[in-house]
């Protein structure tokens, strides 16, 4: 639900628009009180009738029903009891997508919910909430963000634990599953490139990178997650995450190794698969993970670069770039849109970073490469 009688500035030529917001339970009301006299035509307008411009003087008033409101929490639920670890449930009455990361000190997982509305102290549902039953979930802790409404949902967690948050299926709320994995090789950061209104590259069949993207790090945290290997992700569903974000999260949770994952695409007809590094310290993991993808996908070697990528750049451990391969290349489309081939690239993905955990050379960097602000 939008703030009652809320009024933005926004700069409009020299002047300033103002834009007014009124809600209620069903629909919000937007009033656009312009600066100057504009024509309906001059304003893009993605929203349908009914419109109206008038207005007196210089004003042009221009007001219209939201068609959608703005989610609300409408309960939080805590399931301790679950063997593989534990789940949060978050009810909402309308869709909502979490934006997902951690913390490490203390350890907590932050679930942001942008636009939705937290309920207010005085409402039935307390802002803080304790499980009765002990588990990998200790405390819940529900938090207003932000000017323009949201609420940031703060989860106590006694160590730092793979976790999975996304839309609950057949629901408009967000389920997070806190798996509690004792962290034999510590912390795996995977990155899938891209994600919401950023898609990355876009086949002719119309397959979007970010998917193929998650796709692969869900597969690889899934398996690593088999392997013992706490693995976390940047983003574990489609919204857009900063890519300095990206790399403060990977230091921030301390993470040991760091993967992003992307799909290439080239003005020319290319194709094959290649891998990116900064440091030298990340040399050993990309050629572990170019190998491991050419054995598995039997695309093209196209080698493995140096490159100043954010994602490999600002991250403080070994850390690697890969390109899976090309996404305009129609015949690696077709591959990159197969859950098969989505399979062995996670496969080979997980293999290369088990081989680094366990492997001698990466010992040194593994014991120093640990951050936690
Ligand atoms: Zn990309």
């Amino acid at each position: 639900m939008l703030s009652l009688a809320r009024t933005v500035k926004e700069p409009f030529g020299c002047r300033r628009l103002s834009i007014r917001a009124l809600g209620h339970a069903a629909a919000g009301i937007a009033i656009l009180t312009l600066p100057v006299i504009v024509s309906r035509s001059a304003i893009a307008q993605p929203l349908a009738d009914p419109f109206s411009v008038g207005g007196p003087g210089s004003t042009d008033r221009l007001t219209f029903p939201l068609p959608l409101r703005s989610p609300a929490v409408r309960s939080v639920a805590v399931e301790n009891a679950s063997l593989s670890g534990s789940v949060l449930r978050i009810d909402t009455d309308a869709p909502v997508t979490p934006i997902a990361y951690c913390l490490a000190d203390p350890p907590r997982i932050v679930l942001d919910l942008v636009r939705a509305s937290c309920p207010s102290v005085s409402g039935d549902m307390p802002h803080t909430l304790t499980p009765r039953t002990a588990g990998a979930i200790e405390r819940v802790r529900l938090v207003p963000i932000g000017a323009d409404g949201g609420t940031r949902v703060l989860v106590d967690v006694p160590m730092l634990l793979p976790f999975h948050a996304r839309r609950t299926p057949g629901s408009t709320g967000v389920t997070l599953e806190v798996f509690r994995l004792a962290p034999r090789y510590g912390i795996v950061v995977l990155d899938a490139g891209h994600g919401g209104d950023e898609p990355g590259c876009v086949g002719r069949r119309g397959t979007l990178e970010k998917d193929v993207n998650l796709s692969v790090a869900l597969r690889a945290q899934a398996i690593l997650a088999s392997h013992g290997v706490v693995c976390l992700l940047t983003r574990s569903d489609d919204f857009a995450a900063d890519l300095w974000d990206r790399a403060y999260f990977a230091n921030e949770c301390g993470a040991k190794l760091f993967v992003s994952v992307h799909c290439n695409a080239s003005q020319r007809q290319a194709s094959g698969t290649e891998a990116y590094y900064t440091s030298p310290v990340s040399r050993p993991l990309a050629d572990r993970i170019q190998t491991e993808m050419l054995m598995a996908l039997g695309r093209p070697d196209r080698g493995v670069h140096t490159c100043r990528f954010v994602v490999t750049r600002e991250t403080e451990m070994p850390a690697v770039l890969c390109e899976l391969a090309f996404l305009d290349n129609e015949e690696e489309e077709v591959l990159l849109s197969n859950p098969d081939f989505q399979g062995k690239a996670a496969e080979a993905i997980s293999r290369a970073v088990l081989g680094c955990l366990r492997g001698d050379g990466m010992r040194d960097t593994l014991s120093s490469g640990v951050f936690i602000r």
